[in-house]
């Protein structure tokens, strides 16, 4: 039976050798990584912790536990305009399980060399599964995408499509049916997020503030206006659905998942009108999958309306305490 040590030898250090890591000057196996930040470059940094049972079960396939730890913290490095560097990894295991670890591996690399990201260091510990993910990427100065830069008037969109998180939610809890294609786009959706850094890139430019969406679209983009001390409009008819949602016929429960679910991992961004002709243009050319669903205004709350009558709205987005 090998080492806790050895199995982090043989399933981290090992796999992350292989890969061509930037600035990396000291990686996995001394006291500290020693990384050399791009010249010019911000360090932009953000962690993120799965307990078992509370984020995922505890039984799940490890390689997808792996790949969606990693997706959505690299949802957060796009949500910044970041691009990615590094990332640590502070594991909890119950046991030194090796099946469990060769999985867990796999989809960890698996989406580290998809993202160009390296692995650089972490801590294992014995005690109830958790995992947790620090990444690090790199800004330009000028270009981050922060929630406070948004002003009176600009274009309120979001990328790709919103509602699916909650949708797949409802279909892995089989509290909703989808045929069997959807269920395997919404399964898809919910365990291998699409973090938007291609986006990222194309609209850091031009965005004025951003954010990704993990907790819900309405209590997120709040997040916007609360830091930039605005309000602002959706206007629910422009909200983009997926197949899958428009599958159902039902828009009002498509409406509340889109703009109550979370774990979509799109980008939510703002864009002032003269810059809009740019991400329209980014649009036309089929560069960038966005949709404008409403308008920064003055007051200080997210507003919800359909068709210019006010939507009423159960529920604003998941909390944890
Ligand atoms: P220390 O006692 O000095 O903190 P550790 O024994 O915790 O050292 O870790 C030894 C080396 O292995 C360090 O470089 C650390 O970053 C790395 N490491 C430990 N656990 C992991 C892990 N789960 N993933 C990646 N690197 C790890
Ligand atoms: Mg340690």
């Amino acid at each position: 039976m090998p080492s806790e040590f050895q199995l982090i030898q043989q399933f981290f250090q090992r796999e992350q050798a292989e890969q061509p890591a930037e600035g990396v000057l000291l990686g996995i196996g001394d006291d500290c990584a020693l990384l050399q930040i791009p010249a010019g470059k911000q360090l932009a940094v953000s962690v993120d912790t799965l307990v078992a049972d509370v984020h995922f079960p505890r039984d799940a396939d490890p390689e997808l536990i792996a790949e969606r730890a990693l997706r959505t913290n690299l949802s957060d490095l796009a949500a910044m305009g970041a691009d990615p560097l590094w990332f640590t990894l502070a594991l909890t295991l119950p046991e030194a399980n090796e099946d469990w670890l060769r999985s867990f591996s796999r989809g960890l690399f698996k989406c580290a060399r998809a993202y160009g990201i390296a692995l650089v260091g972490g801590d294992t510990t014995s005690g109830p599964l958790s995992i947790t993910i620090q990444v690090m990427g790199a800004t330009q100065p000028q270009h981050t995408l922060r929630r406070d830069g948004a002003n009176i008037g600009d274009f309120v969109l979001v990328t790709n499509f919103v509602g699916d998180g909650a949708a797949a939610l409802a279909a892995i809890q089989n509290t909703q049916q989808f045929t069997d294609e959807h269920t395997d786009y919404l399964q898809q959706r919910f365990y291998r997020p699409t973090p938007r850094l291609a986006e990222s890139a194309l609209i850091r430019e031009l965005a004025s503030s951003a954010l990704d969406i993990s907790d819900g679209l309405v209590a997120d983009l709040q997040h916007i206006c609360d830091a930039s001390d605005l309000g602002a409009v959706i206007d629910v008819e422009n909200l983009p659905l997926s197949p899958a949602l428009k599958s159902l016929n039902n828009d009002a429960q498509a409406y509340q998942w889109a703009l109550s679910g979370g774990d979509d991992y799109e980008l939510c961004f703002t864009v002032q009108p003269e810059k809009m002709a740019d991400i329209a243009m980014l649009i036309a050319q089929g560069e960038l999958q966005a949709t404008v669903i409403g308008e920064m205004i003055a007051g200080g709350k997210v507003i919800c309306e359909y068709e210019g009558e006010p939507f009423k709205l159960a529920k604003t987005g998941y909390q944890h305490f």
